[in-house]
């Protein structure tokens, strides 16, 4: 940094494994209905350390410098002459993604999958590690006083939980599988649990990520290993939980092929499957099942309208809880060191103070 006195310190992704702070200028209000947040939180997300390790995901590909981050809490300090609900001082969690409002998909209603959003840390827009970011007033929910920033920061993943239980449609009295208790894992079945699921069985291969899902949302766990049969799996899992015909829901947090499998096969007849854990781009799974018990097939992406909004309100109700996730915290300076013990697969949720100067 050259002067001594910091405008917008910004954690910069230059190359793969090539991060600096530099100092950037202020962002400046583009629509009177923007605000100026002081970014107080930024949680790490598996996409960030992706783009960190790869400088890509999927067609999206680092091809400039591009600050990284995308799930953040903050203070808003300043506000366009259209903004009408938020003012300075006003803490916010921040919907890193705005789309173009004008594509079909935004007109209806779908705008998380608008054919021309600008989602922040997802080339080439810059994303929310910087001391300063500019959002729609519209884009950022107001955190009531007992919602700490901390826990703002989490509900950018926790909004992704509420989209994928709101694609499974859950309704109270349910049974629902999630494969993979990693972080949106373990908040897909929080939410659920919110939304009435009377048994919320996680499933995972990593025994000690199902031990804290037990104390955390999980009414049950199932360790994988225990068989590498799917349907031997699937099975057992009806049995051991008393699924009857089988679970009402299925959904796949983990992306990895033999969890896809075993979820088709532990759905029952009439039953939804959402995918919601992005993996390989190709797997083989067994569509028979799917035809025959005639299952809902659903995809998940991000997070549309509202889902920001009831992700703040279950936070507030006291209806899903997140702190327990939270497992360490950096300072910026250190956010290099973040994405280090990130990569490492160390502790569920890791965060970042926003820059003090
Ligand atoms: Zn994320
Ligand atoms: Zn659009």
């Amino acid at each position: 940094m050259a002067s001594a006195k910091h405008e917008n310190p910004s954690f910069i992704l230059n190359a793969v494994k090539n991060v600096t702070i530099e100092d950037r200028p202020i962002p400046t209000l583009k629509n009177p209905s923007d605000v100026l947040i002081r970014v107080g939180v930024t949680g790490i997300c598996g996409s960030d350390v992706h783009y960190w390790e790869h400088g890509r995901i999927a067609d999206f590909i680092l091809t400039a410098p591009m600050v990284l981050g995308h799930e953040s809490a903050g203070t808003v300090v300043e506000t366009g002459p259209a903004c009408k609900h938020l003012h300075p001082g006003d803490r916010v969690a921040l919907e890193p993604g705005v789309p173009c409002r004008l594509c079909p998909y935004c007109k209806a209603g779908t705008y998380n999958l608008c054919t021309d959003m600008r989602f922040a840390a997802t080339p080439p827009y810059d994303g929310t590690l910087a001391k300063y970011y500019v959002l729609p007033e519209d884009f950022c929910v107001p955190l009531p006083p007992h919602v700490s920033n901390d826990e703002g920061a989490l509900v950018e993943p926790l909004a992704v939980g509420v989209h994928v239980v709101r694609q499974a449609n859950v309704q109270p009295g349910n049974t629902v599988v999630v494969f993979g208790a990693g972080p949106v894992g373990l908040l897909i079945a929080a939410v659920a649990k919110a939304h009435g699921a009377v048994k919320v069985i996680m499933v995972d291969i990593v025994q000690p990520r199902l031990e804290f899902a037990l104390t955390y949302a999980a009414t049950g766990v199932f360790n994988a290993m225990h068989s590498r049969d799917p349907k031997v799996n699937a099975a057992e899992i009806i049995k051991q939980f008393d699924l009857g015909f089988g679970a009402d829901i299925a959904i796949d947090a983990s992306g990895a092929a033999p969890s896809i499998n075993t979820a088709i096969h532990v759905v029952r007849t009439g039953g939804t499957y959402v995918q919601a854990g992005m993996g390989a781009d190709e797997i083989s799974f067994p569509i028979m099942a799917m035809c025959c018990k005639e299952i809902t097939m659903k995809g998940s992406f991000r997070y549309g309208p509202g889902d920001y909004k009831l992700a703040v309100d279950l936070l507030a109700a006291g209806s899903v809880s997140v702190k327990e996730l939270i497992t360490s915290r950096f300072k910026f300076e250190d956010a290099e060191k973040a994405f280090e013990e990130q990569k490492k697969g160390k502790g569920i949720k890791i965060l970042i103070d926003g820059p003090q100067d």
